[in-house]
């Protein structure tokens, strides 16, 4: 499932194709994904120039001038192509929506499994959207800071790896990038949230950043489906240091001549991935 780098790459890539554009059509080519899609989408989008791209979350969002705003999720499996005007399309299953811009730029939603997501609504409404109302801080926004951290943690017993996937708390971390930010941090997944003290808040904070930002200069992480909009994968992948490693050794360990294997345990029925040295729990 695309995080938080991968839908930041994703959107950096289409905002040249899309910001100050207009569309000419919008090709609804099923009645649904995950939801169905909205009414008017292939009519109220068109001919308004888009004024602006951006990323709430996981979602991406694209504002027209008449005051609408397309919302897109990728869900499980969901890629965008874009296609420069002028390029030969090579076939592709899946296209359940296809917008065309007056520069006759070409942008696809492709989703076999359906666990994608569009909406249309007034810009105005977007804090009624049920999507994004609960939604949390932004973790490459100025509103993420050790003091917001501290305070988003601190009002729970739940274990940290469950706290920072929280959408509530912070958004856009996923599994990857919360194993690999906690064993930067040196914290074990099962602590409580609430008992991190201000040392271990403080890396956490500065590691989630800089993780965050390595996988976006990277291009995310592939590991299906993701690609980007030119269809080549990222390559963060090549950069995890514990996430789907399990049974290798710890590579901070054998820098200082331990070897200590990667281990996973399973939290809320998803894969946490950590080095029982690096991340000792201070409970057991
Ligand atoms: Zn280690």
């Amino acid at each position: 499932m695309p995080e938080l780098p991968e839908v930041e790459t994703i959107l950096q890539s289409m905002k040249p194709a899309l910001e100050g554009q207009t569309l000419s059509s919008i090709e609804v080519n099923r009645p649904d994904l995950r939801l169905p899609f909205p009414q008017g989408l292939s009519t109220i989008p068109l001919h308004q120039p888009v004024t602006r791209l951006r990323r709430r979350a996981k979602y991406i969002l694209i504002d027209f001038q008449h005051g609408w705003t397309i919302l897109i999720h990728l869900g499980m499996s969901g890629r965008l192509f874009i296609n420069p005007a002028g390029e030969n399309l090579p076939p592709r299953k899946h296209e359940h929506l296809v917008l065309w811009t007056k520069d006759k730029n070409r942008i696809a939603l492709v989703d076999p499994r359906r666990f994608g997501m569009v909406c249309l609504f007034r810009t105005t409404q977007e804090n009624q959207q049920p999507q994004l109302a609960h939604l949390g801080m932004e973790p490459l926004s100025s509103q993420f800071t050790t003091q917001t951290l501290t305070k988003a943690l601190a009002t729970t017993r739940m274990p940290i790896k469950n706290a920072l996937l929280d959408q509530r708390r912070i958004v856009g971390l996923g599994n990857i990038y919360v194993c690999e930010a906690l064993f930067k941090a040196r914290i074990h997944p099962q602590r409580a949230a609430n008992s991190l003290n201000a040392r271990e808040v403080k890396r956490l904070h500065s590691f989630i950043i800089e993780i965050l930002q390595a996988a976006i200069a990277a291009g995310g992480s592939t590991l299906r489906d993701y690609v980007h909009t030119d269809g080549q994968p990222g390559a963060f992948q090549n950069l995890h240091l514990v996430y789907g490693r399990e049974g290798e050794s710890c590579s901070t360990c054998l820098t200082k001549g331990r070897i200590v294997l990667i281990q996973r345990m399973t939290q809320s029925n998803r894969s946490t991935f950590f080095c029982p040295h690096c991340q000792k729990n201070p409970h057991k």
